[in-house]
């Protein structure tokens, strides 16, 4: 079984190392939709759900009417919306030092998802 606190950790490391590319974009994180909001709403556990759910408004209070976009990035925890935090443009490869921090870390998460 894949171990929980160990892709937290993953997944938050990625979304931090991605957040700067993301908050720089013009306009900051364009690649942010409703339905991507929606999608993350699915993939979530009741447990999480809930908490989020009591901690969000339930209309969306987001930017753009996107639920869990904040003007200063997403709101939710990387691991609650995967497909986001996994997403970065490729023009970013360019930069080599960002290139190989984000294959390392997106090799351990396929590793550990798949445990
Ligand atoms: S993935 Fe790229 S285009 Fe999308 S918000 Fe981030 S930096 Fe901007
Ligand atoms: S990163 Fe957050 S705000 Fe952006 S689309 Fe995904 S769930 Fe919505």
């Amino acid at each position: 079984m894949a171990d929980y606190h160990l892709l937290m950790r993953l997944y938050g490391d990625l979304s931090d190392l991605t957040e700067e590319k993301c908050a720089q974009c013009n306009p900051p994180y364009k690649c942010c939709s409703v339905q991507r909001c929606k999608d993350a709403l699915k993939g979530m556990n009741r447990v999480v759900l809930e908490i989020v759910e009591e901690n969000v408004d339930e209309d969306g209070s987001g930017v753009n009417g996107m639920k869990f976009l904040s003007p200063t990035g997403c709101v939710l925890r990387a691991i609650d919306r995967k497909a986001c935090a996994l997403w970065i443009c490729p023009q970013h490869f360019e930069d080599v030092e960002f290139r190989d921090q984000y294959f390392d870390l997106v090799n351990q998460i396929m590793e550990a998802e798949k445990k």
